[in-house]
């Protein structure tokens, strides 16, 4: 029988290029996400499933993890920022959705399926964390906050797991042309696209190749952390970008 990969926040971006990675290498993907109706097509397409999927619903991860026969492989992706406003002008309805989401869903989703990640005898734990878990830049104090709190939750279940036949591996990416600016931006298509105007950006492939080589790597071997950025991107505020337009 096929080894079990979930991956949250596979109906777009990263997530949906991580399922059809790891399908590539053989998994039986489990695709949660909000957006079930996204979610079937790519699990047509790979012979997985698709499951509705809320992380900041304790419900809708106990029901979402109930249906699973088995685990071996848990990508923590689904997640994101809001907005890009500075902290004097911090919205908290945003702050509290960006922990949610990046913080408490990994949290949830990991801590419902590590009993299934034990029992599998080679488990692996992916979470997908961003450059913000270690720089900062202007007005991204929230998803920043969130980011360095998502990353400390996978260092230090590194630690817990000791001893335990399961890998933790964080996978921390630049910036990745994605849904994830349009999100950001409320929709915003112009604010989104100026994100990348001039450079080049990683592909959500790019990032789900890092991912499919650390879970491709034998048992006794734990990638610790993958840090993948574009070439034109030196660090979350210095971006190269032809004809020297906007900054981060
Ligand atoms: P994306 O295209 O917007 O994808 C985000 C995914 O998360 C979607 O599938 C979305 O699905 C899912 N999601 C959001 N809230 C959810 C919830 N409450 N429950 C379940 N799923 C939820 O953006 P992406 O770039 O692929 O982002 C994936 C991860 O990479 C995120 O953790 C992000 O912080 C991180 N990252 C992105 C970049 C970048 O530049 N793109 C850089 C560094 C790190 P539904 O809306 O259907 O639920």
């Amino acid at each position: 029988m096929a080894q079990v990969a979930v991956v949250t926040g596979a109906s777009s971006g990263i997530g949906a290029a991580t399922a059809r990675a790891l399908a590539g290498d053989g998994f039986h993907v489990v695709l949660g996400a909000r957006r079930v109706e996204r979610l079937e097509g790519l699990a047509g397409e790979l012979g997985g499933e698709a499951l509705g999927l809320d992380v900041t619903d304790p419900g809708s991860v106990k029901a979402f993890c109930s249906r699973l026969e088995g685990c071996e492989v848990l990508v923590n992706n689904a997640g994101g920022a809001l907005g890009l406003d500075p902290l004097a002008e911090a919205d908290e309805e945003q702050w509290r959705r960006m922990y949610e989401t990046n913080v408490l869903g990994t949290m949830r989703m990991t801590r419902a399926l590590l009993p299934r990640l034990f029992e599998s005898g080679d488990g692996h734990i992916i979470v997908v964390t961003s450059i913000a878990g270690f720089e900062s830049y202007r007005g991204g104090a929230g998803y920043i906050a969130a980011k360095h709190a998502q990353r400390s939750l996978a260092r230090n279940l590194r630690l817990e797991l000791l001893g335990q036949p399961v890998r933790v591996t964080e996978v921390a990416p630049g910036m990745v042309e994605t849904e994830f600016s349009l999100v950001r931006f409320g929709g915003d298509e112009e604010a989104a696209q100026r994100v990348y105007q001039g450079m080049t950006p990683l592909s959500a492939d790019d990032v789900a190749e890092c991912i499919r080589w650390a879970v491709a790597q034998p048992a006794h071997v734990n990638v610790d952390e993958i840090v993948v950025r574009p070439r034109d991107q030196a660090t979350a505020t210095e971006v190269y970008r032809q004809g020297g337009s906007p900054g981060q």
